[in-house]
């Protein structure tokens, strides 16, 4: 079942979404080599908890982090630590912000200094398709034109998009349905209605989209080792269109740095 949103609830998740661009804007001015992905985590999570909110991912089944730190062939679920940032890297951040019972839910890759140009075309590429999909949550449009906008971007580029993971409905829970796999036909899957609110969140590899789960049972990997990139906003169908609920682009910084 599919939990629709009233407008003042969706203002709400919005609130949660606001806390959570600041803690990504907060986290693009640490984004450093030298820097370790546990003093990023510990950054987020104190700046969470300072706006009376709690950092959605902490504890959720276990997981040991308040954010997701993901670095180069790592896609997504990093657990933070010692790993430290080094020039050249790229580092996909995911965070998740509970504010007054809602959650909110968005991922970026940075870049670590200077990128390879096939890094640069991998963050732009996911970007770009994540901005195409925002376009497809409207009302009369179907979930398959969301899943379909990302996939053709992203294998026009020559990349592949990630299988075995999608995106997901949000609300109260930071996982409802629908699911929202990256990929698919137009013109199939369910109607998009005014209230829903989406997780899209693609992933993308450099090479082949095949995963492996790394030996901490969270961090998930390229299998082939090739880099990986990951952005996500939390988007609302509304009557008046798409309307992101986690907008860290208009804060002027929030772009990838490619
Ligand atoms: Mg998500």
């Amino acid at each position: 079942m599919i939990i629709k949103k009233s407008p003042q609830e969706i203002d709400r998740m919005a609130a949660a979404g606001t806390i959570l661009v600041k803690t990504m804007n907060l986290l693009a001015g640490k984004v450093r080599p030298g820097v370790t992905t546990r003093e990023l985590d510990e950054a987020a999570e104190k700046f969470i908890r300072s706006q009376g909110a709690e950092p959605a991912f902490k504890g959720y089944r276990g997981f040991p982090g308040s954010i997701c730190t993901s670095p180069n062939s790592m896609i997504v679920h990093g657990i933070p630590g010692p790993y430290k940032l080094g020039r050249g890297d790229i580092l996909s951040v995911d965070i998740g912000v509970i504010r007054d019972g809602w959650v909110a839910d968005a991922a970026r890759t940075f870049s670590v200094g200077p990128i390879t140009p096939i890094a640069s075309k991998l963050l732009r590429t996911t970007e770009e398709s994540l901005y195409l999909a925002v376009e497809q949550c409207r009302v009369g449009n179907r979930l398959g034109d969301v899943s379909h906008a990302i996939q053709e971007h992203v294998e026009d580029a020559g990349l592949s998009i990630v299988r075995a993971l999608v995106g997901h409905g949000i609300g109260r829970s930071m996982h409802e349905e629908p699911q929202i796999p990256n990929y698919g036909d137009p013109n199939t899957g369910i109607p998009l209605e005014e209230g829903m609110v989406l997780a899209v969140e693609p992933m993308v590899t450099a090479g082949r989209h095949a995963i492996r789960v790394g030996e901490d049972h969270w961090s998930i990997y390229s299998q082939d080792g090739s880099l990986a990139a990951h952005f996500e906003f939390t988007i609302a169908v509304t009557a008046n269109g798409p309307r992101i609920l986690t907008p860290w682009h208009e804060a002027g910084n929030g772009r990838a740095a490619a």
